[in-house]
């Protein structure tokens, strides 16, 4: 335990929340299969190969923010990371991601992963992060939320703005009801460039059981009050200060 507390405060980690669980150290395939709901050898095989992956991506041990939310997400808890720019947030969010959304045949059955970002190009990278560490997990598939795409609802997770997404979801040319792992990236630009009512609009349409993550470089007061009312009972981790 004082180990624990002598890591945090040297890697200037702060952890708020109940039932907050010790961080994860190394990317091992336990590790991703801990807390997994139904850790079977399906999940065994996709711990596996996020390792390999990781691995060919030159992680060779998990960021601050990572070692604090990858237990937390995993265990299916909302959570709150505010950490600098660079410091490995996506991979934060989607190494837990890609360990609990369902794997399925090519049918049409609904988004089950959702991730909300300020611009097309932060977007982009991040789907093509996703393809980076999805690589070689079958039935695993994510896409740009573009105007001209057919059928949203064969992927398995979305990434957009909210300007687009609200959109959609206004024609209604998506359905979130599937929905149930949802992301804010960069929450405070979502905020800054006055997209709190699209969001808002988002979080509705998803269901209700969603778990729900808010990630940002800087915590003003505003993105703790919208996280306030949006996460249930979240772990909340700032790494460094909140306004680096
Ligand atoms: P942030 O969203 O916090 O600004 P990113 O997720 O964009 O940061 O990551 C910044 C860079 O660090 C990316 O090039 C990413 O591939 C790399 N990265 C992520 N996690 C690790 C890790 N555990 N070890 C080394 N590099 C990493
Ligand atoms: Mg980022």
């Amino acid at each position: 335990v004082s180990e624990v507390r002598a890591l945090r405060k040297r890697m200037r980690i702060k952890v708020r929340g109940s039932d907050v669980r010790d961080p994860m150290l190394s990317f091992s395939v336990a590790g991703l299969q801990a807390g997994a709901a139904a850790a079977g050898p399906a999940l065994r095989e996709r711990a596996q190969t996020i390792c390999e992956n990781v691995e060919r991506s030159r992680y060779t041990e998990p960021t601050a923010i990572q070692m604090e939310s990858l237990p937390a997400l995993l265990a299916g808890r909302d959570l709150l990371g505010c950490a600098p720019t660079g410091s490995g947030k996506t991979a934060a969010f989607l190494l837990p991601m890609l360990m609990r959304l369902r794997t399925r045949p090519t049918k049409v059955r609904g988004p089950e992963g959702l991730i909300i970002a300020p611009t097309r190009e932060l977007a982009a990278q991040i789907v093509r992060e996703f393809e980076k560490l999805a690589l070689g997990i079958k039935g695993l598939r994510a896409a740009l939320l573009r105007k001209g795409i057919k059928s949203p609802g064969r992927f398995d997770a979305l990434v957009t703005t909210p300007e687009r997404l609200a959109a959609m979801v206004a024609e209604k040319r998506v359905d979130l009801s599937t929905v149930h792992y949802l992301v804010l990236d960069e929450a405070d630009k979502l905020f800054e460039m006055g997209f709190l009512e699209h969001v808002d609009e988002i979080i509705n349409a998803c269901g209700p059981e969603t778990q729900r993550v808010m990630v940002s470089a800087t915590m003003p007061p505003q993105i703790e009050e919208l996280a306030q009312s949006v996460l249930r009972d979240p772990v909340e981790v700032v790494v460094g200060t909140k306004n680096a």
